[in-house]
């Protein structure tokens, strides 16, 4: 038994129709707490859990620390979740009724996370976003469910914040056999870090973020991500807010599942037959997320560049 669970994988016909070729989806908007990020939080709690954690700490007002709170709850372990004064109160309501303390803490996410540091005690466990191996191997599991189904796809589309979902889905191409697959890393243009690593050759940290797309705020991505773009066949895209807004309506009105705009990056890449041009069969990450209601989504679209 997985915390997570495994998703469904079809192919959009509407999807298909608009990008003129297969567009494949791995659904993973239907995990239980509503992201894919529950397939690497969730193993990393169950490797926490079997050597003894008794408190479970992350200072993610968004998917990740939902997926802490639904784990420990599965797992019958606590979980503190630190947030920053600027957390939505539909973030902190989520995060409640997964039975998670919530603890508001500073003006900023380094803050809250700074705060959250201090409390993890000698028994306990932090769960990092995106930068951690245990992460990034649960992660990989979305692409052995791909492989189960004997469906090779000729390019994976994924949503980058922190580059975690990015290094486990290369780490689950490569486990498979499927070194071949590139994959194509979409971000949000104001949340932009690995477009800006890839450009330097190393990590950066971009100086502000300004994008509807919170769950790929991560100002600088993982070093894991530059080893993935090194070692593995990698292109960045990147998409405007109102793309990936428009993307989010567009998917709801196509498969009825409602996704955070981190997630309408990818889908805004999917409809997009010039950047696909080379592919036939293409693999698209719906990665999900739980926290947009779609009236906030037209609040956005009414301003999105
Ligand atoms: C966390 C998240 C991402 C980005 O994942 P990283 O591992 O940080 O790159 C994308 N979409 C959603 C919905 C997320 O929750």
């Amino acid at each position: 038994m997985t915390l997570h669970i495994q998703t469904p994988l079809f192919e959009s016909r509407p999807l298909s129709l608009a990008a003129g070729r297969a567009v494949w989806l791995k659904l993973d908007a239907l995990q239980p707490c509503g992201s894919f990020k529950l397939r690497g939080v969730g193993h990393a709690c169950e490797v926490h859990h079997s050597r003894g954690a008794r408190h479970f700490v992350s200072s993610s007002g968004g998917n990740a620390g939902l997926a802490v709170a639904y784990a420990g709850r599965q797992l019958g372990v606590p979980v503190t979740v630190v947030v920053p004064e600027t957390t939505t109160a539909r973030a902190k309501q989520l995060l409640r009724l997964e039975g998670a303390e919530v603890v508001v803490h500073g003006s900023s996410w380094q803050e809250a996370n700074q705060l959250a540091l201090t409390l993890v005690g000698a028994e306990d466990a932090f769960i990092h976003p995106f930068d951690d191996p245990l992460l990034w191997a649960g992660h990989a599991s979305l692409i052995d469910e791909v492989a189960a189904s004997a469906c090779k796809p000729d390019a994976v589309v994924l949503s980058v914040g922190g580059g975690g979902l990015l290094s486990g889905v290369v780490e689950g191409l490569k486990r498979n056999g499927w070194s071949d697959v590139p994959v194509l890393a979409v971000e949000t243009e104001g949340a932009a870090s690995l477009h800006a690593a890839m450009q330097a050759g190393h990590t950066v940290e971009i100086e502000r973020l300004a994008s509807v797309a919170t769950s790929l705020g991560a100002k600088r991505v993982a070093e894991q991500a530059m080893r993935c773009v090194e070692s593995h066949p990698v292109y960045s895209h990147r998409v405007s807010d109102k793309a990936a807004l428009l993307a989010c309506k567009r998917f709801l009105d196509d498969h009825r599942v409602l996704v955070e705009p981190a997630c309408g990056a990818a889908l805004a890449l999917a409809a997009d037959a010039q950047a696909l041009a080379d592919y036939r069969n293409v693999l698209v990450v719906v990665c999900g997320g739980a926290t947009a209601t779609l009236e906030q989504i037209d609040t956005w679209l009414a301003t999105a560049q």
